[in-house]
């Protein structure tokens, strides 16, 4: 007698898809087959001839942040965005939440401590590094369970003073000595680059400062030509190369950054590029004709066709090798009552829309698979992050993190019918087709067709697997 056993779907699993289902114990899966194969369970569940998926792993989340930012915005955040998480099919998210000079390792604490107490989905740590000091704590941070390490290369000045770095922001010098302590750490630890010269960009955006209200995100596009990311990519690659570590790129956003990524990927050196559903959906004329403004606002920007087919292609042959959210809820007012040039720069809330965008844009426009876009919102995050085998697969001895997923769902999206406290959404208005119906954390029915129905916070921080 098993905890759980779902039938009637359409498994996606690592060897392809298996009609029947899966049974759970204590959280864990213990088979996967055909219908009549699977114990009777306390709960039986029928999944109707929908799709079970994998619980997403998204690597990119920022909770705690923004205006008011610190542990009572990071509280709030584990509750509600959590709650958005799982009502997206997100069963772990990966939160860059460690921000600030001070000292990394009782944040971590504090911040573990949180999210256990309020997560309703599972959940794992990115520390930013601002100081060198920083440094010298990534042993113990390693210990903590943090293997992803955040290096904002593309911020200098004020921006960077916000984020806790000194003015000239991240120097090689100091990336080269990081490469070592993470090395040294040992445990899988990796840095993660923001990339995108800030000294080209900050020139270009007080060029365009104030430039005409109309075609906002293709002048903001203008900021930020596509070569300042591959123009950080590059070095940094050399720096990890000769160091040792592998490296991942954060938000990768231009088609030469993609081309380069593959370049060295197939010199056999460990880079690892990350994408976002907003650069797999939009494009900046696209958003521009929809009026998103200072929504869809973000560094680097959003930018066009070409790029958006070149980040597909990277998805298809694994020089993309996760896909995220950069998710952040800034309050509304902080993206539409001011000028968009002095606007806060960031996405918003995603979690909750995340599945249903990136399947309309991938699947339905015939771009991928659902075993290729499930790969690259699980299985290949949870094999980066060190959490495979317990996340990133449906197959016996994994986490029962699963989404009965309803491809023909069509839904208009309302940012007050999500579950995110943000109140707005980059998605307004789209119509988006494949939607979760359920998600199961662990084992725990979780979201329950348009409802959160856990009654008490099951998230826990992911130890290594
Ligand atoms: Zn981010």
């Amino acid at each position: 007698m098993a905890d759980l056993t779902i039938r009637n779907g359409i498994v996606v699993t690592p060897s392809g898809l298996i009609r029947g289902g899966l049974s759970a114990t204590d959280g864990v899966i213990v088979k996967i087959g055909a219908d009549h194969e699977l114990p009777e369970a306390s709960r039986n569940v029928d999944a109707g001839g929908k799709y079970l998926l994998p619980g997403i792993i998204d690597p990119h989340v920022h909770l705690g942040i923004g205006v008011g930012g610190g542990p009572e915005k990071l509280q709030r955040d584990f509750a509600t965005e959590s709650a958005d998480a799982a009502a997206g099919g997100v069963t772990t998210m990966i939160t860059t939440t460690l921000f600030g000079a001070e000292s990394r390792g009782e944040v971590a604490e504090l911040a573990i401590k949180l999210g256990d107490e309020h997560s309703l989905v599972d959940y794992r740590l990115t520390a930013v590094v601002t100081t060198r000091e920083h440094l010298r704590e990534s042993a113990d941070l390693v210990k903590l369970g943090i293997r992803s390490f955040k290096f904002f290369l593309g911020y200098k000045g004020a921006q960077a003073e916000s984020f806790g770095m000194n003015a000239n922001g991240i120097s090689w010098d100091f990336f080269y000595e990081a490469c070592e302590a993470l090395g040294a750490a040992g445990a899988r630890a990796f840095p993660t680059i923001h990339a995108e010269d800030p000294y080209v960009r900050d020139f270009l955006t007080e060029r365009m400062r104030g430039s005409g209200a109309n075609r906002q995100l293709q002048r903001w596009l203008e900021t930020s030509p596509n070569i300042l990311e591959p123009m950080q990519i590059y070095p940094a690659a050399l720096v990890a190369h000769e160091v040792g570590t592998p490296v991942y790129v954060v938000h990768t956003s231009a088609w030469q950054s993609v081309d380069l990524i593959r370049d060295l990927k197939e010199r056999g050196w460990p880079v690892f590029g990350e994408t976002l559903a907003a650069f797999l959906y939009w494009t900046a004329p696209e958003a521009d004709a929809k009026d998103r403004g200072a929504v869809a606002k973000i560094q680097p920007p959003i930018r066009l066709d070409r790029d958006r087919d070149a980040l597909w292609k990277g998805v298809l042959d694994g020089t993309i090798t996760s896909l995220g959210t950069d998710c952040q809820m800034y309050p509304h007012a902080t993206r539409t009552d001011v000028d968009f040039w002095d606007a806060q720069v960031g996405l918003g809330p995603g979690m909750g829309t995340l599945l249903p965008a990136v399947y309309t844009a991938g699947v339905l426009s015939g771009r991928c698979t659902i075993e290729e876009l499930s790969r690259v919102l699980s299985e290949n995050t949870a094999r980066r992050f060190d959490l495979y085998p317990q996340k990133g697969q449906l197959a016996p001895g994994s986490d029962a993190d699963v989404i009965i997923f309803d491809p023909t769902e069509r839904r208009e999206v309302a940012a007050s019918s999500l579950q995110s406290a943000a109140g707005y959404s980059l998605y307004d208005g789209e119509t988006l087709t494949g939607w979760p119906e359920k998600t199961f954390v662990r084992g725990n029915l979780v979201f329950d067709n348009g409802a959160i129905v856990s009654t008490s916070p099951t998230g826990r921080h992911v130890p290594q697997s």
